[in-house]
């Protein structure tokens, strides 16, 4: 065989994949659906606020079970301009590029929340910009993180 023959094979394959989000998972997806809020829990020792919620603070290794919810503003911690583009799992398609991956810190809370930005111009992005979260039509919410489009930059 001549070493440089490289043979591609096309495969189709259907995967149909779910999970159960979890008391608090669902608790927040719920309010983001039905309210466009954004809910997170809060450590009853350390007081640390998480979005999304967790079952366990990690520092106190105890349930932080008092659901808490949080502004829709935060601030931008970090992010990445995406140029490569890759098959969206929630969509099976080519996700178009580019795109800005992001970590934002919503107000009153402790840890980062993983989501969208809508600017992809790197010159216009720089960590500590305030942004706010855009929530999809109520038509168009379903339960999941995704029901918040995007964050947009404010200041
Ligand atoms: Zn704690």
């Amino acid at each position: 065989m001549d070493k440089d023959e490289l043979i591609h094979l096309h495969v189709d394959v259907d995967l149909p994949y779910r999970w159960a989000a979890g008391r608090y998972g669902s608790i927040m997806l719920k309010a983001l659906r039905d309210e466009k809020k954004i809910l997170g829990n809060c450590c009853p020792q350390c007081n640390k606020v998480y979005v999304p919620p967790r079952v366990v603070c990690g520092p106190c290794f105890v349930a932080p079970d008092e659901v808490v919810e949080l502004s829709d503003t935060g601030t931008l911690a970090g992010y990445s301009v995406v140029n490569y583009p890759f098959i969206d799992p929630e969509t099976g398609q080519k996700r178009p590029v580019p795109y800005t991956y992001a970590y934002i810190q919503l107000d009153g809370c402790d840890s980062y929340l993983s989501h969208l930005i809508d600017e992809t111009d790197p010159a216009r992005l720089s960590p500590g910009m305030r942004v706010k979260a855009v929530f999809r039509s109520d038509a168009d919410r379903v339960g999941r993180l995704q029901d918040i489009l995007h964050f947009k930059i404010i200041e």
